[in-house]
């Protein structure tokens, strides 16, 4: 089974002026691309693991008999893979607001500012290219921190929920060195705590 590029079902344009089309098109059809076929290239000396996902292999990667180049190719390829594929559900502009992630985020935290507050911090302190994330542990509590480059939370034992892209190519043509003003403006584009 390949991996491949989501379409997304919204227009490069459909979030600006947070995100502005060349970024998304450069995002999406550039960077995301390049981590999909960099993936495929690493699975296609693997064909024992074709049926697995990469959220199954990236949680448990030392388990696939995988070579030390290939070990660490697929936690920035495939990684890069599965976390532009949430990025861009992050942000689909056809979201809706989740009340039942409000209520659980206000439990967790106090209240949906409150957490804005601290993922936004996450995101602004990670130092070098990077992700923020919420998740759930598996005793099912909410849990804020950043991890760098493409590390994801399943490799922790944790279900993603929420990640804002931190990377400078997520808004560098915008917002240059501007990180702060880029998770500001980028709650925005998030309509599911809109
Ligand atoms: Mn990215």
């Amino acid at each position: 089974m390949k991996y491949e590029l989501p379409k997304l079902n919204y227009s490069y344009d459909a979030l600006e002026p947070v995100i502005d089309a060349k970024t998304m098109e450069i995002h999406h059809s550039k960077h995301h691309q390049a981590y999909v076929d960099n993936a495929n290239k690493i699975m296609d000396k693997y064909p024992q693991l074709a049926d697995k996902k990469l959220e199954e292999i990236l949680t448990d990667i030392d388990s696939y008999g995988l070579e030390t180049a290939d070990r660490q190719g697929l936690i920035n390829q495939g990684g890069g893979v599965i976390n532009h594929n949430l990025h861009w559900q992050m942000i689909d502009p056809n979201n809706t607001r989740d009340e039942n992630l409000a209520a659980a985020i206000e439990k967790e935290f106090g209240s949906v500012e409150e957490f804005k507050k601290i993922f936004g911090e996450a995101g602004l302190k990670q130092f070098g290219s990077g992700w923020a994330w919420l998740v759930k542990d598996k005793t099912g509590k909410l849990l804020v921190y950043a991890l760098p480059n493409q590390e994801t939370p399943y490799a922790k034992g944790h279900t993603p929920i929420l990640t804002m892209d931190v990377w400078e190519h997520a808004y560098y043509l915008k917002y240059q060195n501007r990180r702060a003003e880029y998770i500001d403006n980028w709650w925005k584009a998030v309509r599911i705590l809109g």
